[in-house]
């Protein structure tokens, strides 16, 4: 798999031609030396109309560039670039709140937070819907003139007795269940049901997110799926603050002691 120069090389000194532009792995990158003349020349791998997507330099570093309009939400580009990312630059492209970030390989987790569930606003189960049943277990009643007197269900206590006159033929040997709430009507229960987002705990971790980094799709560079974050010097003003913050906490010590 190409991920960086050493691999992308390899593969280039696979193909008939090296310094020739050659798709990759059958998906429609392509791939191609930036100077064809130089042997230790970068390597880029994108599309026609974006193939410097991905850089390879030498040292092991890739640099990515893109442009705002061709990341957006809603660009056909978009999904291109997300999978070509995701292949040969192993950084995954998040889309949210109408901005795009990226997330390394193997990311940070943002601390646990602990919250009221979402779902359940915090009770733990959210509301349900009651479907009475029914029972076709009626006996029926004739007195000693064959006359239908009663159906009745000894499973359930229950009795058609003073409503013979109303049921219909079909139905007649059919009554409701009242159900475990004393309903014989389909009805909503407040608050029935476990609630399956956070199983019944009221709280949810809405922390643990994947660390994501705002991109514009300015030149961005990578190493191993791993933004490289620019280590700068503090400036003279942050310096001084370092300093006068800790000989404060000297003094606070001393005081302490
Ligand atoms: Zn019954
Ligand atoms: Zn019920
Ligand atoms: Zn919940």
């Amino acid at each position: 798999m190409v991920t960086n120069w050493e691999t992308a090389s390899d593969f280039l000194k696979s193909t008939p031609d090296p310094n020739a532009t050659s798709y990759l792995d059958g998906w429609s990158c392509i791939i191609s030396k930036l100077n064809p003349n130089d042997n230790d020349s970068d390597i880029i791998v994108g599309y026609t109309w974006k193939p410097d997507l991905i850089t390879y330099h030498k040292d092991g570093t890739t640099t990515l560039r893109s442009q705002q309009d061709s990341i957006g939400y809603g660009s056909l580009r978009y999904s291109a670039i997300t999978e070509a990312l995701k292949r040969y630059a192993e950084v995954q492209i998040i889309y949210k709140d109408k901005q795009t970030f990226l997330v390394e390989k193997d990311p940070e987790v943002s601390p646990v937070k602990m919250q009221d569930c979402r779902s359940c606003s915090g009770f733990g189960a959210v509301d349900s819907f009651c479907y009475v049943g029914y029972c076709r277990e009626g006996l029926f009643i004739f007195d000693k003139n064959k006359k239908l007197i009663d159906i009745s269900c000894k499973k359930h206590s229950y009795s058609f007795k003073d409503n013979l006159h109303v049921i219909s033929n079909e139905l007649r040997n059919i009554h409701v269940i009242t159900c475990i709430h004393g309903h014989t009507l389909n009805h909503r229960v407040k608050r029935g049901m476990q609630c399956s987002s956070c199983s019944g705990a009221k709280v949810k971790d809405y922390g643990s997110k994947p660390v994501m980094y705002l991109w514009n799709g300015a030149p961005i560079t990578v190493r191993d799926g791993k933004i490289v974050k620019k280590t700068r010097l503090p400036s003279i003003i942050e310096k001084e603050v370092v300093d006068i913050v800790e000989h404060f906490s000297t003094i606070q010590e001393r005081q302490n002691n």
